[in-house]
């Protein structure tokens, strides 16, 4: 059994697979420092050792039902190289260690600018990255309200997880009560050619999911979902990145 999440097994099995497992110890500090774990290089190796099992050219058999040989399958025989390369990458030059944090978690907008039973027209284009200034907790990119409520109105105030959670009625309003969450955490934006505060980056939650994608255990299945529904406007907007990347933003 491992309690690795997928994001950090997927890191192991690029290691096994492009860098043939060289570095060991290397490996383990960057991957302790980089999800804050204190995992021994014994525990690296064991799973390494995982991926050994599963790959057909050692002949081993019986691991067919292995989250181990799953990964292997879906990265390695099926065409998803590139990505997997691309994640490893990301993680060896340490681009994406910036913490996971939004300033204001809940993304609230006031009652007043709720606008029920409008539509709105939203036309995803690249915009321009915004300037960042620095606040008192390092450099902060500024974000739209006007942006949160265009998408919280496409979303008509429901959830896009799609979870089937009853929704309460907002305070001073008469839309249901949902919060703006971006998909691609704004403090990423330096990685980023063009604006990440767009609607297409903005998903509409109810506060259960919305506390899940953020602290939840088993977020991932949640993230894949609002990626894959989003990820042909974000690239209308100029914004590229596959899922495996943006899972390690969550990490
Ligand atoms: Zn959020
Ligand atoms: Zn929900």
């Amino acid at each position: 059994m491992t309690d690795m999440s997928k994001v950090e097994l997927l890191l192991v099995l690029a290691l096994y697979y492009f860098d043939k497992g060289k570095n060991i110890d290397k490996f383990t500090a960057k991957f302790n420092q980089y999800f804050k774990k204190d995992a021994s290089a014994q525990t690296i190796l064991y799973a390494l050792s995982c991926f050994k099992n599963v790959d057909p050219s050692n002949n081993v058999s019986g691991n067919e039902k292995s989250v181990h040989h799953s990964l292997w399958v879906e990265y390695i025989e099926q065409d998803k190289l590139q990505e997997l390369k691309e994640l490893y990458t990301a993680f060896k030059k340490g681009a994406f260690s910036a913490p996971v944090e939004e300033k204001n978690q809940h993304n609230d907008i006031p009652a007043r600018l709720t606008k029920p039973g409008q539509v709105v027209t939203i036309v995803d284009v690249p915009q321009e990255r915004p300037k960042s200034y620095h606040g008192k907790d390092g450099e902060v990119y500024p974000r739209s309200k006007q942006v949160v409520v265009n998408a919280l109105l496409a979303a008509q105030y429901q959830c896009e997880a799609n979870c089937g959670t009853q929704l309460f009625k907002r305070k001073g309003s008469n839309t249901t009560y949902t919060e703006a969450h971006h998909l691609i955490p704004l403090c990423y934006q330096n990685e980023f050619a063009y604006s990440l505060d767009v609607e297409a980056n903005v998903v509409s939650l109810c506060p259960n999911c919305h506390r899940q994608l953020h602290y939840g255990a088993n977020a991932e299945e949640l993230l894949k979902k609002l990626y894959l529904a989003r990820c042909d406007r974000l690239k209308a907007c100029g914004i590229e990145i596959t899922y495996e990347k943006l899972l390690l933003l969550y990490r």
